[in-house]
């Protein structure tokens, strides 16, 4: 099997026929080739893209809203073999995938066609002098770059505003994870949506698809969700043609919890928000920060549970951990946790790869939940993402400590509470370095509401409102009565 790009509503191979391989996480096996992008497909989709942007922004926001419906439907329709895809590419469980991934790239579709619709502007009225008001417009071509990790997800995230706005998209999926974008093709053919308003290029970051997007004098903005590096690369090179930007980056996010909290509730979310999609997700606290009087009885239990969590086949629905995204990532895992041994650390659930895996997956790259104690801030294990099933779990005596502990930090993505004293939960909430807070719960998500990181974990908000701010141009009217 060949995955192409998908430029102009045809899809197509390279001009210099470079092909990479794509590879099934859980079995280590080839799942097939990727064609290999570089300046002249991203120059030729970028073209399509501004020819269809002609007609897709001036397209009546009912007519774009009804065809991104129409999307939302298909991808609902199409929803078990969305989910075998992203499996098979991510490594990730399929039944996380179908409850998670496919379902939230049709809730993003469906959420934004109808937010669109209820966008505002203002108006100034100087003393019945003369009126202000502001109109709203596409931006025009968006170059979108997304992660392997939740990919279907995030990519669908940036793209169904961008297209409700009536901006059309050069999409640059992660070449780990090129499946789902690719098949999104299909279905936004299928859903009527005009040749060129959704454009996909395969291919790497630097020297490949990925730079030669954020370099293109014809793209307007570049969306990124990916590492903190990548974010800091991606602003140097769309600096000559000052794109506008917005970055969603990486994190290393605290989990606070009080002697007060509920128990039972908190290790059982608190196992999902450690390693559900084997950690890999750019919200998971993987900094676990107890108040003493709880931490013994928190550390037995929660390795306890870490260790009976079932790793294995993700296609097998009863999976709760799958596999790792690439050898090279569960290396780069792997060493942090030769990191923490050598910090004085100790490894009290996990660390090692399973054993005893069915015979077609035990080449595939799994790592057993692992939740590590007696790490001091200063360790590299502590203060840096290994995006990973890999938790650190330290005590401490009062929640200010806490607070300025979670808060040492060069990242400022997302922090969690647990407590059931909501008048301490509030006053931590609004002293924490973090764009996304969650109090006595983890993942739950209102689509309206701002998303995004503070410090090196990002530049701007999606969500709601805040993703069509990015995604339209504001322009004023003033009129002298
Ligand atoms: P990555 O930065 O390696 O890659 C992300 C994308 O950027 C890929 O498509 C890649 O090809 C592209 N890219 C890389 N270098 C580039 C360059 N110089 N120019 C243009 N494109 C380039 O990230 P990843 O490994 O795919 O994903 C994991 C990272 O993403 C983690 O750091 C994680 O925290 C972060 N993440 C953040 C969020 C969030 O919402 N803040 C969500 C998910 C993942």
């Amino acid at each position: 099997m060949v995955t192409r790009h998908f430029i102009d509503g045809a899809f197509v191979s390279s001009e210099t026929g470079e092909q990479f391989d794509n590879l099934n996480p859980a079995t280590g096996e080839r799942i097939g080739s990727v064609t290999l992008g570089g300046a002249s497909e991203i120059d030729r989709a970028v073209q399509a893209a501004r020819r269809a942007f002609a007609t897709w922004g001036r397209m009546p926001v009912a007519e774009r809203s009804r065809l991104l419906h129409r999307l939302a439907d298909l991808i609902e329709a199409h929803q078990d073999e969305l989910a075998q895809l992203e499996a098979k590419d991510t490594g990730k469980p399929i039944a996380l995938a179908r409850r998670l991934d496919i379902a939230r790239a049709s809730a993003n579709f469906r959420f934004f066609a109808d937010a669109v619709k209820m966008l505002s502007t203002e108006t100034f009225d100087m003393d019945g002098q003369a009126l202000n008001y502001a109109l709203r417009r596409p931006v025009g071509v968006a170059g979108l770059i997304s992660p392997w990790n939740l990919p279907l997800l995030l990519l669908t995230w940036k793209v169904a505003p961008a297209l409700a706005a009536g901006n059309t998209v050069v999409a640059k999926p992660a070449e780990l994870t090129p499946l789902t974008a690719t098949r999104l093709a299909e279905l936004i053919q299928e859903a009527g949506i005009p040749d060129g308003v959704y454009n996909v290029v395969h291919g790497f970051g630097p020297g490949s698809a990925g730079e030669a997007l954020t370099r293109h004098p014809g793209v307007d903005l570049i969306s990124l969700t990916g590492e903190t590096v990548t974010g800091k690369a991606i602003m140097a090179q769309a600096a000559p043609t000052l794109k506008r930007l917005s970055f969603e980056l990486g994190g290393k996010n605290s989990l606070i919890i009080l002697e007060d909290a509920d128990f039972d509730r908190l290790i059982e979310t608190t196992l999902q928000s450690s390693f559900s999609n084997q950690g890999e997700v750019c919200l998971s606290p993987a900094r676990i920060l107890v108040q003493e009087g709880l931490y013994d009885q928190f550390v037995e239990e929660f390795s306890r549970r870490a260790a009976a969590m079932r790793v294995g086949d993700p296609l097998d629905g009863a999976t709760e951990v799958g596999a790792l995204i690439s050898e090279e990532h569960r290396n780069k895992v792997e060493a942090y946790l030769e990191v923490a041994r050598q910090d004085g650390g100790q490894i009290v659930a996990g660390g090692r790869r399973p054993s005893g895996l069915p015979a077609h997956v035990a080449h595939g790259y799994f790592l057993e939940p692992t939740v590590i104690t007696g790490l001091s801030d200063a360790s590299r294990v502590v203060q840096e993402e290994i995006f990973g099933p890999v938790v650190t779990i330290q005590p401490f005596k009062t929640a200010e400590e806490a607070v300025a502990r979670a808060n040492a930090t060069r990242y400022g993505l997302s922090a969690t509470i647990w407590t059931q004293n909501l008048t301490k939960a509030h006053r931590i909430a609004a002293e924490l370095e973090a764009g996304i807070i969650w109090i006595n719960t983890w993942f739950l998500r209102d689509l309206r509401t701002p998303f995004g990181g503070m410090k090196e974990s990002g530049i701007g908000r999606e969500g709601g409102v805040h993703s069509f701010e990015f995604y339209t141009e504001l322009k004023n009217v003033c009129i002298k009565l």
